[in-house]
């Protein structure tokens, strides 16, 4: 029998305040325990939240990006529950009047492209994060209130494939739109996977199970394969999916129930009363449209257009919208947009994929970049040379120039100075010479590596090549 696999995801992704969703404490990442709460996100008796409207903005440029229908009336309720990372016992999220409904986002599959629908994005309060020591436990709340939007997807997707694309376009979106740092390893993006199977051509969904403890995209694309094919042994053998939420477990690569599936009811959610309805206006909705910066599938767009780029660099640059703002300064400033795509795309992101940093801590500038390009275009540098000026550039920056003269890295484009170096090694090799005169072209190649080695790597290649063929070809050695 065929299955049909249908997976919904649930993306919780921090935003970019500097401050708190209700307090005014900071939500900068790796302070020590409890260093960032105050009575309100400690939740203490009386304190009273006030709502940080920069969260609510971001939220709807989010909605804005990804096609949402915005509501101008929108409300917080209360999630109840009781754990010991949440004082108040409950959260304050969005219930039946969330900021964003509908909206998607396309995606590109093997298959071809495919839409994939959104159903609603609130914004929430984030909770504190419990801490389990040898002989006791602990709670740090310095989480707790950092402004949280849950992206909430219709379950459109169909592999693990497709989720995993989904989370990099979704990020990319993010990024350009400025909405989050989206920096995984400080948890700023979190996702829940909803998945059922069901026998191919069923009209409804199978029963879901619910994943959590994805902390990587990488986690998602693992934990969806085991259990799209966990689901399918059991439909296979004539058993039946059981509705609930399990764990993964990443060391041993399986999923593990965790407990039954609570539903909406179990939270008794109800207004918060300590909060005003959040109120939009038209001319808010408006203005904030023109607010939003071009996103990934546009930029792509223009960066074929306007530079004359294949697709393939497109994609790679704009995965990151500071890549891509660091491209368009080089090539705008050295006219030569391919080939500093070139050098992004290998030397630059091999580097920041090495270190795991970002383009932005690169000592490297766009016009560092450019000039040096220039300096290998005119044939001041070789390639060589200026790849290790580039390395040395992304280490402690400074000015090509002064790079390729402080360490005598200058190009050898002078014929008067090559035609003795070409006659030495033409003299100590008349071996390799007689050879090229006898027909073996391949001889030239050691001739060449020979007169480079002599010059220190500082020859012009292409120069050496050339006054050894016309030295070669029209003067017999003894002449
Ligand atoms: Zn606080």
């Amino acid at each position: 029998m065929k299955f049909a696999v249908s997976i919904g995801l649930e993306i919780h992704v921090q935003l970019r305040t500097r401050t708190k969703i209700f307090c005014g404490c900071p939500t900068t990442f790796g302070a020590p325990p409890n260093t960032q709460v105050c009575p309100v996100c400690l939740g203490l008796p009386g304190a009273l939240p006030v709502l940080n409207r920069e969260a609510v903005r971001l939220t709807v440029m989010a909605g804005l990006a990804l096609g949402c229908r915005i509501n101008l009336r929108s409300k917080f309720d209360r999630k109840n529950y009781f754990y010991p990372d949440m004082p108040k016992n409950y959260q304050i999220s969005q219930y039946d009047l969330p900021l964003c409904v509908g909206g998607g986002l396309e995606i590109e599959t093997p298959a071809g492209r495919r839409f994939i629908r959104l159903r609603r994005i609130h914004l929430e309060e984030d909770v504190g994060k419990n801490l389990h020591f040898a002989q006791s436990s602990g709670v740090d709340f310095n989480r707790a209130g950092v402004p949280l939007m849950e992206i909430v997807t219709e379950p459109d997707l169909t592999s693990a494939d497709e989720a995993h694309t989904f989370l990099l376009a979704l990020k990319e979106v993010l990024l350009h739109g400025g909405i989050s740092d989206c920096n995984l390893e400080e948890g700023n993006l979190r996702c829940d996977v909803n998945i059922s199977v069901r026998p191919e051509g069923a009209d409804e969904l199978g029963v879901k199970t619910e994943l959590k403890n994805l902390n990587s995209f990488r986690a998602v694309h693992r934990a969806l394969d085991y259990e799209i094919r966990r689901q399918i042994d059991l439909l296979s053998c004539g058993r039946t999916v059981v509705q609930e939420t399990r764990r993964w477990n990443d060391e041993l690569g399986i999923t593990e129930s965790m407990r039954t599936k609570e539903e909406a009811h179990d939270y008794r959610y109800f207004p918060e009363p300590d909060l005003v309805p959040v109120e939009l206006t038209e001319e808010q909705l408006t203005e904030w449209r023109a607010q939003l910066p071009e996103l990934p599938a546009a930029r792509r767009a223009r960066l074929v257009r306007e530079y004359g780029l294949p697709e393939y660099d497109a994609k790679v640059l704009t995965a990151d919208p500071d890549v891509a703002d660091f491209f368009e300064a080089a090539a705008r400033r050295s006219q030569q947009p391919k080939i500093v795509s070139n050098w992004i795309m290998t030397e630059v992101l091999r580097v920041l994929g090495e270190r795991g940093s970002s383009i932005r801590d690169l000592p490297l500038t766009p016009d560092a970049l450019a000039e040096l390009i220039e300096m290998v275009q005119r044939g001041v540098i070789n390639m060589p040379a200026a790849k290790s000026v580039l390395a040395e550039l992304m280490e402690h920056g400074g000015r090509p120039a002064e790079i390729i003269e402080r360490r005598g890295l200058v190009q050898i484009s002078d014929r008067g100075a090559l035609e003795p170096v070409v006659e030495e090694v033409l003299r100590d090799h008349p071996g390799p010479a007689a050879d090229y005169r006898n027909g073996k072209a391949a001889a030239l190649q050691f001739l060449i590596g020979q007169v480079m080695k002599r010059t220190r790597g500082k020859a012009n290649p292409k120069l050496v090549a050339e006054v050894l063929r016309a030295r070669l070809e029209s003067q017999s050695p003894s002449s």
